[in-house]
């Protein structure tokens, strides 16, 4: 399960931003998890409440927003959009795609006090 390794990673980025604030308590974090990546935001939830036992965000809540998936076709000459990875452009059918956006996971925001 490597949503356990991004919720340590996303433990690290949250409490390293919180000790440069010299804050005591983070209560909110924010992530962004694009439709074209291979992780589960179910999955993410459970693991981040875990790890976050103990630390800085103990029981700080968890906002997940999803970003659509978007990928230049070659044969189209053009941006389309993309739902899962493996699909094909929805206007022409190739696969001769490239991913431009929706394949990351990242922190938005973080609340400290
Ligand atoms: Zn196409």
């Amino acid at each position: 399960m490597h949503e356990l390794a991004l919720a340590d990673g996303v433990r690290e980025i949250v409490e390293d931003t919180a000790r440069r604030h010299g804050a005591q308590r983070v209560s909110a974090v924010q992530l962004e998890i694009g439709m074209l990546s291979h992780v589960e935001p179910e999955a993410l939830r459970f693991c981040f409440d875990a790890v976050m036992r103990g630390s800085l965000a103990e029981s700080a809540s968890l906002a997940i927003e999803r970003t659509p998936g978007e990928a230049w076709c070659m044969p189209c000459g053009k941006a389309v959009a993309l739902a899962r990875v493996g699909d094909a452009c929805p206007c022409c059918g190739s696969h001769q795609l490239a991913v431009t956006r929706g394949d990351a996971m990242r922190v938005v925001d973080i609340e400290i006090h």
